[in-house]
């Protein structure tokens, strides 16, 4: 959708740390992160709220969401999905949210892949 932020930063029109791409999803560092190595997983599929969005743009999104938090080593972590601005989401195109606890080890010594 040419208005969604998280849309142009598909296209690459906005720019993003990307983490990890495939034809179907996305994951980038969040840029106002609520702890280092703060992260969102999404489909590339434009969608508002996870019942807008097909399973088969769904089903890369977990495993994708473990494997970074495998990258930070965080032992203790947060996915988050809000629906809606009830429910806090400002950004209208689904997104994930991994978010490893920063008391969880000292100091995550994240080391991302290359992009
Ligand atoms: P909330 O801000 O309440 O967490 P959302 O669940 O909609 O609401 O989260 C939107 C997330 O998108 C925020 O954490 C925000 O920092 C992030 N964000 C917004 N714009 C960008 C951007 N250009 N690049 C990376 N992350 C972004």
């Amino acid at each position: 959708m040419a208005s969604c932020i998280f849309c142009k930063i598909i296209k690459g029109d906005i720019p993003c740390f990307k983490l990890f791409e495939s034809d179907k999803t996305l994951a980038f560092l969040d840029i106002n992160p609520l702890s280092r190595g703060h992260a969102l997983v999404i489909p590339k599929f434009h969608g508002e709220k996870l019942t807008d969005i097909p399973d088969e743009h769904l089903a890369e999104i977990l495993p994708i969401a473990k494997r970074l938090v495998v990258a930070t080593g965080a032992e203790e972590y947060n996915i988050l999905q809000n629906n809606g601005r009830g429910a806090h989401q400002e950004v209208g195109h689904v997104h994930f949210h991994m978010i490893p606890k920063p008391n969880a080890k000292e100091g995550l010594g994240i080391s991302w892949p290359q992009q």
